[in-house]
């Protein structure tokens, strides 16, 4: 589900970077794009703007020299003019005087009928030459000035262009007068380098014929008209034959030979003549080029650096995932796997048809641990045990720390002997961990094992929870066992966890409704045989059900602390029993009342014991407080101070089960009891064991020596009463005197003892 979750997130977030990354990338494009556009746009208007300053200066040149031209011809027309009827040898004489003073090829004079005088630069002189055919003479001679087209000198037979202005006598025309240029005067103005010597101009008539030709050879020498050689579309054509006939300037874009040109056309202003430019758009191009050269490389740069940019964002979210996969997947302090990770490869490893195991580990005493040798001691120990654990795994196994003290595997299971053996090693392994130099504390781990087995994949389902309760059981059940460290959950254990549930939901009102009942049973001197005491033993009497008994709800009130509400119960119930024996004339028999040991941390504990004896007016030293050996364990100098305040509030104490765990001899020297009851199961193996005996002879010297008094509980048969009796144990109690009895029946079961 986790990784689920974890990869899908990831792809959303990739796909995100994704999509950002696409998007930003259009925009550039589109950026690019649109640049691109308004750089060629704006290239373009300057092309043009530059082509009509250009073309119009030259316009301005040509428009001088053929003004200058006529005002020649004009000048001279209003002098014969107005120099009246003079004739034509007059005439000649004026322009032999002035074609001496300009720059004309040839001037002349033709009469109204198109007959030409001429007279050249050199002095040559033609006469009667009928020029009435050519049409600019025509139109002088109809009041026009005029400038002819390029044509071809009859004389020379170079190319020439004509000018020719009417002469008036009493303002009628009575003849023109001509005068001849050079094409290439005109030509001169036009050939002037434009674009690098790339950009070339014509004059051209509207039709599209040459006037004056650029002698740069873009367009053939041989041909006459533009569009003669057919390379230009037919809608280019349309439209610069538009623009020529329209006297107005245009731009525009032809192609000719593969290639590409700008236009302009630009009315000169004279007959039909315009100025026809063209560049190659390459030529233009080529700045445009570097242009977008240096364009394309800043848009590639800007690209590049949001990419590094796109890639660094993107490896930090990598990395910082990939921490926080290892933080929800890793146990920080041990730096093993935690449970996330296991449930993840457990659920890999089961959907295979090989048995596991579930294993669950748990440090007995691990507070104990933590509160006398330190949390950092506790944590190496921790270290350690994640480190055994790890090296005891094979393929296809795992390991993680759960919480706190508790740790779980699963491991391949083949027979349930050998993970016991496995797990005995494990256990070694961490026994072999020092927690300090100076003392030599064992570590001792309890185990919990569900079995997965083909049947028990059919049977229940093998999620975690199931698998994990399973295993949880079966440690709950040898938690704090340090003789058998190792429970395989059976259904047993399922029973005994539902009964525990009903247990706890009954004890409330068991408490309420008077549901536990105080059994005594009696203690003797084994010197007199005389009674000595009673102890009190807890009875659950469901009203509605059978007995319930100590051995199967004290361990759970231990667990849960329902045990110090019992306790103080069962204490009130002891002292109201004395004071009804004291009232009643009843001997005063002392009682003795077990104790829990979570009472010795509790410092409430003793203002509680002296208000109920004050209440009920007992005689304090008629109560003896049993406590449980393992109480000395944990904190020695604590309980020394409660039961030297024990003592002097006046209660009696007594070591109950005294050699069932690890208790020391030293320990007993340092506590200061009144009375030491040797643990039952020393009198149930008295017979086989010579060792038990020893013991028992060694403990009841100590306690002599001490000043307590032995009890030995659990006596059944003469034989062991004889055995006590033999090695000077003081007091005795057991089934072979009397059952515990309720409080009421007491003194009469005694009475029938005798
Ligand atoms: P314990 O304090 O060691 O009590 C002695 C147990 O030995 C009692 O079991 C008693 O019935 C049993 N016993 C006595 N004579 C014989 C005998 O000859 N043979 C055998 N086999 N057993 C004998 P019981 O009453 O079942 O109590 C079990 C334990 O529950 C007690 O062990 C004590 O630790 C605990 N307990 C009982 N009542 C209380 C209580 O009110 N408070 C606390 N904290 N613990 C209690
Ligand atoms: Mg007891
Ligand atoms: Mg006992």
């Amino acid at each position: 589900m986790l990784k689920h979750f974890k990869s899908q997130s990831l792809r959303k977030q990739i796909s995100a970077a994704g999509i950002l990354g696409i998007v930003i990338t259009v925009i550039l494009s589109i950026i690019s794009i649109f640049s691109y556009k308004s750089l060629k746009n704006t290239q373009e208007q300057e092309a043009k703007q530059y082509l009509n300053e250009v073309v119009s200066q030259y316009r301005n040149a040509i428009d001088i020299k053929i003004d200058g031209n006529l005002q020649t011809l004009r000048a001279l027309s209003t002098f014969i003019e107005k120099s009246g009827d003079i004739g034509l040898v007059q005439i000649l004489e004026q322009l032999r005087a002035e074609s001496r003073q300009n720059d004309f090829l040839r001037m002349g004079y033709i009469m109204s009928d198109g007959t030409g005088y001429f007279i050249d630069t050199d002095g040559t002189e033609h006469y009667d030459i009928d020029v009435g055919d050519e049409s600019f003479i025509q139109r002088a001679l109809t009041g026009e000035d005029t400038v002819s087209d390029t044509l071809t000198d009859i004389f020379s037979g170079e190319t020439v262009n004509c000018y020719s202005v009417p002469v008036y006598l009493d303002g009628a025309v009575t003849g023109a007068l001509t005068a001849t240029t050079s094409s290439t005067a005109f030509s001169s103005i036009i050939e002037q380098k434009l674009f690098g010597g790339n950009a070339y101009t014509h004059i051209i008539r509207s039709n599209g014929d040459y006037v004056v030709r650029s002698s740069h050879a873009v367009i053939q020498k041989d041909i006459k008209n533009i569009f003669d050689d057919g390379k230009v579309s037919p809608e280019d054509r349309a439209y610069i034959e538009k623009s020529a006939k329209s006297g107005q300037s245009s731009f525009s874009t032809f192609e000719y030979k593969n290639e590409k040109y700008w236009t302009t056309i630009f009315p000169i202003g004279i007959n039909d003549w315009n100025l026809f430019c063209v560049v190659p758009q390459d030529y233009l191009s080529e700045n445009f080029g570097t242009l977008m050269t240096v364009f394309i490389v800043i848009m590639l740069c800007i690209t590049a650096l949001f990419s590094v940019l796109f890639l660094y964002i993107y490896h930090i979210i990598k990395r910082s995932r990939q921490e926080i996969t290892k933080l929800a997947y890793t146990d920080v302090l041990t730096g093993s796997d935690n449970r996330n990770k296991f449930i993840l490869e457990m659920q890999r490893l089961l959907s295979d048809n090989r048995n596991y195991a579930m294993v669950l580990l748990n440090i007995n005493g691990f507070k104990f641990v933590n509160e006398f040798y330190g949390y950092e001691a506790g944590n190496m120990l921790l270290k350690h045990i994640a480190t055994v654990l790890a090296d005891n795994i094979g393929e296809q196994e795992l390991c993680y720390r759960d919480n706190a003290d508790q740790f779980g595997m699963l491991l391949r299971c083949r027979r349930k002997k050998e993970l016991a053996e496995r797990l005995r090693s494990i256990q070694e392994q961490i026994h072999k961990f020092r927690l300090s130099r100076n003392q030599d504390y064992h570590i001792l781990c309890n185990f919990g094992v569900m079995i997965i087995d083909e049947g028990s994949k059919s049977a229940v389902n093998t999620d975690f929870d199931t698998v994990m309760n399973g295993a949880l059981l079966a440690l709950e059940s040898v938690k704090g066992n340090e003789m058998d460290s190792i429970a395989f959950y059976d259904r047993h254990l399922h029973e005994k966890a539902a009964r525990k549930t009903e247990i706890e939901n009954r004890m409330w009102n068991a408490v309420e409704n008077h549901e536990f009942i105080m059994y005594l049973q009696p203690k003797f001197s084994l010197k007199t045989g005389l009674l000595h005491s009673a102890e009190a033993l807890v009875r659950w009497q469901p009203g509605d059900g059978k007995m319930i008994y100590p051995d199967e709800f004290i361990p759970i009130f231990e667990q849960n602390g329902f045990i110090t509400k019992l306790d103080m119960y069962m204490l009130e119930e002891a002292c109201r029993c004395l004071a009804d024996w004291d009232k009643r004339g009843f001997p005063a028999v002392p009682i003795a009342v077990n104790q829990s040991r979570i009472f010795f941390y509790d410092t409430e504990y003793l203002n509680k014991l002296e208000e109920i004896v004050r209440f009920y007016a007992v005689n304090p030293s008629l109560i003896i407080l049993e406590v449980t050996e393992t109480v000395a364990m944990n904190n020695l100098e604590q309980i020394k101070t409660v039961i030297a305040r024990l003592h002097s509030m006046g209660f009696k104490v007594s070591m109950d089960d005294f050699g069932s765990g690890y208790s020391s001899l030293n320990t007993l020297r340092e506590l200061h009891v009144d009375e030491i009851k040797l643990d039952r199961e020393f009198l149930s193996f008295q017979t086989e064991s010579g060792r038990d005996e020893a013991i028992i002879r060694n403990v009841i010297h100590l306690a002599n020596d001490l000043s307590a008094s032995t009890v030995a509980e659990g006596i059944e048969t003469e034989q062991q009463l004889e055995f006590l009796k033999s090695l000077s144990c003081d007091i005795g109690q057991g089934y072979y005197f009397c059952r515990p009895v309720p409080a009421a029946d007491f003194f009469r079961a005694v009475a029938k003892l005798k």
